[in-house]
């Protein structure tokens, strides 16, 4: 099997998770794993996935965690520059509607793409129905219409990374700017955690990327990587516990009910998520 970001022909195992294989690329270092005969990705992101329907996986409330999202979100946004007037933002993987809504507070003219469908319908009313119910590498908007795409934590669910990147690059006007966030499986925390790296999250996580994979996806396109950093995020105390829990006790897992002092919120930075800002280069 070849690699799906830079198409090197041979690809090898990493390590085991579960009962899951997940392989890697001995060149740009994309981790992966491959999803059985049938698999559809868009199925995950029921309502359930949002509201803990399983133990194991997903968010045991989305919603809950709107503050802390929030600050994250704000901050990664105070950081992309803004055109003056009319100034477009699409936010892909836009779930709630969070970080559109800062962006919208932030004075962008923002709109959402989401593949989940129960996701928007509880988006609407924060959005103000600007988040648009589409697979990320089929948007329904003109070419060249947006100044700024940002993908918060989406990429590394996407199937077709270079169908994704390939239409966020179409979307985009030259000169305009990608920014996004995901795992960096390249890192001291992920190389030490091994298989329990907090964020082999199957199935919902398809790829596991490096900072050179990401380059080598997003210069394929056309962008030119302006920055690749390591950033922290606003977690609260009752998300880190959820997702330890998750990752290590998984399906054994009981859920606990809301304790005291859950809702404090955190900065943690274990240098295992990256922030990505790219530039689209002028068409040829
Ligand atoms: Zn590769």
């Amino acid at each position: 099997m070849s690699c799906a970001v830079c198409g090197a022909a041979r690809t090898r195992g990493k390590l085991r998770r579960g009962d899951v294989d997940i392989l890697e690329c001995p060149s740009c270092g994309l981790a992966f794993w491959t999803p059985p005969a049938g698999f559809r990705p868009d199925r995950v992101y029921d309502a359930g996935y949002f509201a803990g329907a399983q133990v194991d996986r997903g968010y045991d409330d989305y919603g809950d965690l709107e503050a802390s999202l929030r600050l994250t979100f704000a901050r990664r946004l105070a950081r992309i520059p803004r055109p003056a007037g009319r100034a477009r933002l699409l936010d892909v993987g836009a779930a709630y509607g969070f970080a559109l809504d800062e962006a919208r507070r932030a004075g962008w003219e923002a709109t959402g793409l989401e593949i989940s469908a129960p996701a928007v319908r509880r988006a609407a009313a924060l959005a103000r129905g600007r988040v648009v119910v589409a697979d990320a590498a089929a948007a329904p908007f003109a070419s060249g219409r947006f100044d700024a795409v940002t993908l918060w934590d989406v990429l590394e669910h996407l199937p077709q990374p270079h169908a994704a990147v390939s239409e966020m690059a179409r979307l985009l006007r030259p000169g305009g700017r990608l920014v996004l966030s995901t795992g960096d499986v390249g890192s001291l925390v992920a190389r030490l955690s091994g298989a329990r790296w907090h964020l082999y999250t199957i199935p919902e996580h398809l790829f596991f990327y490096t900072r050179r994979s990401l380059r080598a996806l997003l210069e394929a396109h056309g962008f030119r990587v302006e920055s690749l950093r390591a950033e922290a995020s606003t977690y609260t105390l009752g998300y880190l516990v959820e997702r330890l829990r998750k990752t290590l006790l998984g399906r054994s897992a009981r859920r606990p009910a809301r304790w005291p002092g859950s809702g404090l919120r955190i900065g943690v930075n274990l240098f295992d998520v990256v922030t990505v800002e790219a530039v689209l280069r002028a068409r040829a």
